[in-house]
């Protein structure tokens, strides 16, 4: 069997809330290489890491791509570092102070080592310090630019295992257009959705058009999906009325629930991680001012308290139906409040819910009491019952037992699977 030895090059942390986008940089590294008779191998890959990572511009994505070494010579392997380091540091915001570049390359196999390093990178927080250290251990050679903070996720990329996966194309608008409106053809997007739904996902999300970013970065549009086959024939459905500079498909683990770690207790969960967990409602839901949603969640290690903020906007509406006692399943993540903010919900069980009514008269009219345990009386006919209770009436829930229910689409996290992509659920 021929072992084929690849060359893994990380990169991260390159972009600023003002502009460019680390995939915009990848992009343009690989055109580059293939000038220079440099193909990679594969697709790219955009690894979205811990949604709490404090440092993140949006999504807290790494960047990978692997050259096969056998393609090239030495004098080449040269040349693509040189293409590599140099895009890093002529395209990075280098002028915001939380621009942190970090560029990693690694020649070998990924070993489970790494991959544990890439759980952790998605699951907790890691010190640059650790990722350096990871690094000498490891043989992976790290290039930090300033701080170089970016060799975190740029390990964490080259690292990520992805057993499920997804994919999406991102088109890039030419430099002339940048931090303009974009001019993007709604009624094509949703065109374009109705026809490779659900092979693409997340399109759109009503009226809201969900493939455009609403940051001043280089993307055009971003469509994801599940094969790169069906994101070009979606990519020739949306018609725009500006320019395509160039587009890249990345493979990426977004949409995979990757972040989410099932654990058995509450008390084991801790700030900055994500999960699964069941529990019961302790005390029913409530709104705040701004309209964000809260409850408490328990079992018998603890209890946490849920949110359901207000731009999960409808998803508000099932939490509301909630009632103390119902059994649930959560799935989401704990930010620095050290609430639950909730992506997706299972009904496990529903509580019983009734209420008391006084009974309806032979003549039709609802009936009063007639005082402390002196039963009822009509007030029409005068008609009395002495040894009757009030009636209980058992309340509609208005919630499915089984049934999973998802934030919109205009809230959902990267990482986040969509109900779409769960397959033998309900
Ligand atoms: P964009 O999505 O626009 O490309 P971003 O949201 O990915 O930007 P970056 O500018 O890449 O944000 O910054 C994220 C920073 O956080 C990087 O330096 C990355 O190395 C670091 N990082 C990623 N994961 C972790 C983690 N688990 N713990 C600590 N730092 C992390």
């Amino acid at each position: 069997m021929i072992v084929i030895k690849f060359l893994h090059v990380g990169i991260d942390d390159t972009d600023s809330p003002d502009g460019m986008c680390t995939t915009y940089l990848a992009c343009s590294i690989i055109n580059q290489l293939k000038e220079q008779g440099i193909a990679i191998y594969d697709y790219p890959r955009l690894i979205r890491l811990n949604p709490f990572a404090r440092f993140k511009t949006r999504g807290n994505g790494g960047i990978s791509f692997k050259i096969n070494l056998h393609d090239i010579d030495k004098q080449k392997l040269k040349i693509a570092k040189e293409i590599i380091l140099k895009n890093v540091e002529k395209l990075s915001q280098m002028d915001c102070e939380n621009t942190n570049p970090g560029v990693v390359f690694y020649e070998g196999k990924i070993t489970d080592k790494m991959k544990n390093y890439a759980l952790k990178a998605i699951y907790s927080i890691i010190s640059i310090k650790e990722a350096e250290d990871f690094a000498n251990k490891t043989n992976i050679e790290i290039h930090k630019f300033k701080k170089g903070r970016g060799i975190i996720g740029a390990i964490a990329s080259i690292s990520c295992p992805l057993e499920d996966f997804t994919y999406e194309l991102l088109t890039y608008r030419i430099k002339a257009n940048y931090g303009k409106k974009r001019a993007i053809d709604n009624t094509s997007v949703h065109e374009m959705n109705k026809k490779t739904y659900p092979e693409t996902f997340e399109n759109v999300d009503g009226s809201y058009i969900a493939i455009e970013p609403r940051t001043p970065c280089p993307i055009l549009y971003g469509i994801r999906g599940e094969s790169p086959e069906v994101l070009k024939i979606a990519k020739n459905l949306v018609k725009s009325n500006e320019p395509i500079e160039s587009f890249c498909i990345f493979k990426t683990n977004q949409h995979t629930d990757m972040h989410l770690q099932k654990i058995a207790k509450i008390a084991d969960m801790a700030k900055y991680g994500c999960y699964i967990v069941s529990g019961h409602i302790k005390n029913a839901p409530h709104v705040i001012e701004g309209g964000h949603m809260f409850f408490t969640l328990a079992d018998d290690s603890g209890e946490i308290e849920a949110a359901a903020y207000e731009p999960t906007k409808d998803f508000r509406k099932i939490i509301e139906k909630l009632v103390e006692s119902d059994q649930v399943q959560l799935f989401g993540g704990i930010g620095c409040s050290g609430t639950f903010n909730i992506e997706k919900i299972r009904i496990l069980s529903l509580k019983r819910k009734q209420h008391f009514e006084n009974p309806v008269c032979v003549c039709g009219k609802r009936m009063t009491s007639a005082g402390h345990n002196k039963g009822f009386k009509c007030k029409k006919c005068g008609n009395k019952l002495s040894n009757t209770q009030k009636i209980a009436i058992e309340e509609e829930r208005n919630l499915e037992k089984n049934k999973f229910y998802e934030t919109p689409v205009s809230a959902r996290r990267h990482l986040a699977k969509p109900l779409v992509r769960m397959k033998n659920i309900n």
